[in-house]
């Protein structure tokens, strides 16, 4: 009896809440009717989305001047960081009232494995690795399947130069080189003695970028380096702004002082591979494309069947032993996590 009545009484609750959730939704968007109604807010302009906060974003007008917290028309949907905007300021909040037409688009499952567009209109993504610790192939692979799929150009960017010596040298370069070969730009870089940061600061030049790799790559030193004072973080906000809202984890757009945009957040640092499909990951490898569809069963699983196109390239010499081997396990990787068995 006690157990029902909790539950009705959770019910309740629950509904309560949205209830809650819905006037305050409705009263939001009357408030705003009003406010454009009446004439309160200002001209329509366009601007850039540097944070976003659940209901509400932070957009910095082109002209750069001070980043307004703006409310969304209900219409919109949800913005990103990195979305640009016509927006019409306000006091004390702006309102986004029209997004423009997204370049590119990054995507992650939130907690409850829903894909959820953490950023948009990223040009760029810089993945970095490092002799320690120890770079593997499989993982620059993954995020290289990432950034195909999004049709965003990746950069492999070797930090700390400073630790290649007799016993890794030969092993960097040759992962270097494999990854040149298919047509990928890679750099060196050491953010502990500066060597080749003039380079990589002509690659963000302008674009918006983001930094991913594993932990321990030096990102934060880089990021760091790359913003050396505080104030070139936009989305900084007044105290009185901040009253009320606790510190956000949700992606932030820098502008860096060289030029160009970097957002930046954990999350966006773990970017990866969790919602691909395996026709997906088979295209992300840039080289098989010419090979895809092309085995003489139409459900090859590329596996030494006869008549399979890849296996054939691989013998030629066109696909490398390491590259299928990536392509195996990030296959096993995704199938396992979506707990089937494995046909690869
Ligand atoms: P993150 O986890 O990728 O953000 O990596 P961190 O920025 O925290 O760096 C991890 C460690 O690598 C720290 O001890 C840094 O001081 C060090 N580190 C970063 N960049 C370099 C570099 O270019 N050379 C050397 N030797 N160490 C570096
Ligand atoms: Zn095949």
């Amino acid at each position: 009896m006690a157990r029902r009545k909790l539950t009705r009484r959770q019910a309740w609750r629950i509904e309560k809440i949205q209830q809650e959730r819905r006037t305050r939704a409705h009263k939001r968007e009357t408030q705003l009717d009003t406010q454009l109604n009446e004439g309160e807010l200002g001209a329509e302009q366009e601007g850039l989305v540097v944070a976003h906060y659940g209901t509400m974003v932070d957009i910095e007008p082109v002209t750069k001047t001070s980043v307004r917290r703006c409310h969304l028309r209900s219409n919109l949907g949800s913005l990103v960081t990195g979305d640009r905007v016509i927006w019409r300021n306000g006091n004390p909040h702006g309102v986004a009232v029209a997004v423009l037409q997204r370049s590119s688009e990054l995507m992650r499952p939130d907690n409850h494995g829903q894909i959820k567009t953490i950023a948009a209109n990223i040009d760029c993504i810089f993945i970095v690795i490092a002799p320690y610790p120890r770079a593997y192939a499989n993982l620059i692979d993954r995020y290289l399947v990432a950034a195909e799929t999004l049709g965003i150009k990746p950069v492999i960017l070797l930090n700390k130069s400073d630790r290649i010596d007799n016993d890794n040298r030969e092993t960097m370069e040759q992962l270097l080189l494999s990854y040149r070969n298919l047509g990928y730009r890679t750099l060196s870089i050491s953010t502990k003695s500066g060597q080749g940061l003039e380079r990589l600061i002509s690659y963000l030049i302008d674009c918006t970028s983001i930094f991913v790799g594993q932990s321990g790559v030096g990102k934060s030193s880089l990021i760091n380096a790359l913003l050396p004072h505080a104030n070139t973080r936009v989305g900084k906000l007044s105290e009185a702004l901040q009253k009320g809202t606790h510190t956000t984890t949700t992606a932030q757009l820098f502008h860096l002082p060289v030029g160009g945009n970097l957002i930046d957040s954990p999350g966006i640092r773990e970017f990866g591979l969790w919602h691909m499909e395996p026709q997906q990951v088979l295209e992300g490898f840039v080289e098989f494309r010419p090979f895809l569809g092309r085995c003489k069963f139409r459900d090859c699983a590329h596996r030494r069947e006869p008549g399979c196109a890849i296996e054939q390239a691989l013998l030629r010499g066109d696909i490398s032993r390491e590259r299928m081997g990536s392509l195996r396990q990030i296959l096993a990787s995704l199938e396992s996590a979506a707990g089937k068995t494995s046909n690869y």
